[in-house]
């Protein structure tokens, strides 16, 4: 059995920046990193669009997991904002988790990240344009690292990381449990001892960290997930935001019902992806800095959010059973024009290809009036008519809306401001923890616990 002072479990940005943050704050520390997905050279989704066209269902998915978990493919875009992307501050301060964004912000740019371009909300008068459409732009500063810098920045810090921490890849925890000096974890073949453990295993491990809490008796709570539709248009139509704020967080409150619906994850240029989240597809989307790279269109997210109160306490269920329909529907996602939504016809292949706009994503043209439920359908098209004020096209006839896009909320963990549970020395960050949902909030969770270890915070 090998003997660690720190295990963390997840490779993705959580553990990585715990990983860093423990060797620059305490060097002399044993530290080693289980991961259940590849090394990052490792990793490839054998969809190639023309073999292998939808999800064949890996038994690791390489899109959300390995070395750079969920965000390795991602557009890379990080938000200093206390405005959305977690509720950090909640646990730790507003003024600390600001700080700590902007510090991992500072070791992208070190680790290949020099160059990009940090846009800000600050002084624009955009925020005026939405407000006089009761459209509600949120503040926040977003680095745009690109897919491509992204994956730079994270083979630069592993490069920094291999030869001072130990890393198992394709190495799936199957639990930890209490032992007489802290920790034991376990997986298929051998056992681990340490003394503080960190588990930052995302959404793809949700699933996993609610056995965890329920075996260590660690509360938990799951009230909200956000459904909604990915949104694909010439990119002409949202330029003057993008160009200026590249990715503009709108928020909406509907006439109708009051819900607020708002946009997620703007990809100027970018394409629409398959997620695979436990085996049920849905959608998602990202963008390229390299110009090469880019296409004519921008796609973003516009999501509704569902709160649950008792009795009923399975909100990610709730969000399954929907993206599942469109699987039973659609064979994956589906997608259809604007314009065949509101005269409530199912989208076909023809009337796709004859669109002025080409779609990323090979998606199944059907009717998204069949998988989502009115209320929230109801206010997505008020929304995409309220964008068409401030962005003229948006409602457009050849808009492409796939669903569905789910974002599910992992489970909220009870942890204390040092995102310690209750018990001493087993941390939980990131995704996994229910506290944050971006890459800069989750990434600053684990400066923030290494920091603790380290007793230097
Ligand atoms: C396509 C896509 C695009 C995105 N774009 C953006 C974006 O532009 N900006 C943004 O802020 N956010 C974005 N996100 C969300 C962002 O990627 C996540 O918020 C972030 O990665 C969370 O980091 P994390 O470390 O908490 O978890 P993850 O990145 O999910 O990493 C967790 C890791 O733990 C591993 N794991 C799980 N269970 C186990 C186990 N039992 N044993 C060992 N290892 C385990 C997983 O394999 C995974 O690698 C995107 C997500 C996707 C899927």
């Amino acid at each position: 059995m090998k003997n660690y002072d720190v295990i963390i479990v997840g490779a993705g940005p959580g553990g990585i920046f715990a990983a860093y943050e423990l060797m620059e704050a305490a060097p002399e520390l044993r530290v080693a990193v289980f991961e259940a997905g590849h090394a990052l050279d490792k990793r490839k989704c054998p969809i190639d669009g023309e073999k292998i066209k939808s999800c064949i269902n890996c038994k690791t998915c390489s899109i959300m997991s390995g070395f750079g978990g969920a965000g390795a493919f991602s557009d890379g875009k990080y938000n200093i904002t206390n405005n959305f992307g977690g509720t950090l501050y909640e646990y730790i301060g507003k003024k600390r988790a600001l700080e700590l964004m902007r510090y991992v912000d500072e070791i992208n740019l070190k680790y290949g990240g020099e160059g990009t371009k940090l846009y800000t909300t600050a002084g624009s008068r955009f925020k005026t344009i939405c407000i006089q459409h009761d459209l509600h732009l949120l503040d926040a500063s977003v680095r745009h690292l690109g897919t491509d810098i992204n994956f730079i920045v994270l083979e630069n810090l592993y490069a920094h990381l291999k030869d001072k921490i130990d890393f198992y890849f394709d190495t799936p925890i199957i639990s930890v449990v209490r032992a007489e000096n802290g920790y034991k974890v376990i997986s298929k073949d051998a056992e681990y001892n340490c003394t503080d453990c960190i588990i930052s295993v995302g959404r793809s491990g949700s699933k996993w960290m609610e056995t965890v809490c329920k075996e260590l008796d660690i509360s938990t709570e799951s009230t909200r997930v956000d459904i909604g539709v990915r949104v694909e248009l010439p990119a002409a139509v949202f330029a003057h935001l993008t160009d200026e704020l590249y990715e503009s967080k709108i928020a909406y409150r509907t006439e109708k019902y009051g819900d607020k619906v708002r946009t997620f994850c703007m990809n100027p240029k970018g394409a629409v992806v398959n997620e695979n989240t436990n085996g049920i597809i849905t959608v998602n989307g990202h963008s390229y800095e390299d110009p090469a790279k880019q296409t004519e269109n921008t796609n973003f997210a516009l999501l509704v959010s569902k709160h649950f109160s008792e009795p009923f306490k399975d909100s990610n269920g709730y969000g399954e059973s929907i993206a599942r329909l469109s699987n039973m529907l659609g064979g994956g996602v589906i997608v259809q024009r604007f314009g065949d939504l509101i005269r409530g016809k199912r989208s076909t292949q023809s009337r796709i290809d004859e669109a002025f706009i080409t779609p990323t994503l090979n998606a199944t043209p059907g009717d998204l009036s069949l998988v989502l439920p009115k209320r929230i359908l109801d206010g997505i098209i008020e929304m995409i008519y309220a964008l068409d004020k401030v962005a003229p096209g948006t409602a457009n006839e050849d808009t492409l809306l796939y669903g569905v896009e789910v974002k599910f909320y992992n489970m909220e963990v009870a942890v204390d401001e040092n995102l310690q549970s209750n018990h001493k020395g087993l941390y939980i960050i990131g995704d996994g923890s229910g506290i944050t949902h971006s890459l800069s909030h989750a990434s600053a969770s684990g400066v923030h616990v290494a920091r603790n270890i380290a007793g230097k915070n």
